[in-house]
């Protein structure tokens, strides 16, 4: 099991590990990790590893392992493998993590402005996007855009919680994504608030307020099949 740091603190950019395994497949396996692994909707964390003999290992991508808990860092082709018990340090590409937190976040404010069952979502860097069940409504770019950033000029706080499976049990309604259930077996779900705007289940990686998502447009509404339609955000800058 990897210690998954940045499920408390989104914001490290570094840290230090010890390697316990290396997998089969050449992944790499730490005992704690700040690389947020492919997931939810948002891709794996990309980076360096440094051993502790200086050799710098570049990480193409992050993805979980057999079980939830396990993180594997994928190595680019051609690197060194480090050796199991070393100490290493983590590096993340802060730049383009910061990118996919900012419109992370903005999904959940898109999902609020327009309340409707989402069926999917995705973030990619500078970009992302909601598919809504929603075979009636005609939606309109422009409305969408104001109100969206609307509510990122309020300077909204957001912020983590954690329930017990019990509870969120109880509360069916916050499950918004149909196709994504919270995560279940660990007995306890991590709820992500952003103030008086949206509640809901999600193991990403978000901002603390909304005005640090910055700016953003819709730039399209696509008609996806019968029941849905697919709306797509880029930064405006
Ligand atoms: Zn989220």
């Amino acid at each position: 099991m990897t210690k998954a740091l940045f499920r408390e603190d989104s914001y490290l950019k570094s840290c230090t590990a010890t390697v316990t395994e290396i997998n089969e497949m050449g992944g790499i396996i730490l005992d704690q990790s700040i690389f947020y692994p492919t997931g939810g909707g948002q891709p794996g964390d990309t980076g360096t590893i440094t051993t502790s003999d200086g050799t710098v290992i570049a990480i193409a991508t992050t993805v979980k392992g057999s079980t939830a808990d396990e993180i594997v860092h994928v190595p680019a082709a051609d690197q060194s493998v480090p050796k199991v018990g070393d100490t290493v340090t983590l590096e993340i590409n802060w730049d383009v993590r910061h990118r996919l937190m900012r419109m992370h976040s903005c999904l959940h404010l898109l999902s609020a402005v327009l309340p409707y069952p989402v069926t999917a979502g995705q973030v990619s860097d500078g970009k992302g996007r909601l598919d809504f069940d929603l075979p009636e409504a005609t939606l309109d770019k422009d409305e969408i855009t104001e109100k969206l950033n609307a509510v990122i000029n309020q300077n909204r706080p957001v912020s983590a919680d954690w329930i017990t499976e019990e509870e969120l049990d109880a509360k069916p309604e916050l499950v918004k994504t149909m196709s994504v259930q919270p995560p279940r077996g660990h007995g306890h779900i991590r709820l992500i608030k952003v103030e008086e705007t949206d509640l809901q289940p999600c193991g990403g990686t978000h901002v603390k307020n909304t005005s640090e998502i910055g700016r953003v447009i819709v730039r399209k509404i696509e008609k996806k099949g019968r029941q849905n339609r697919r709306v797509s955000l880029m930064f405006e800058d």
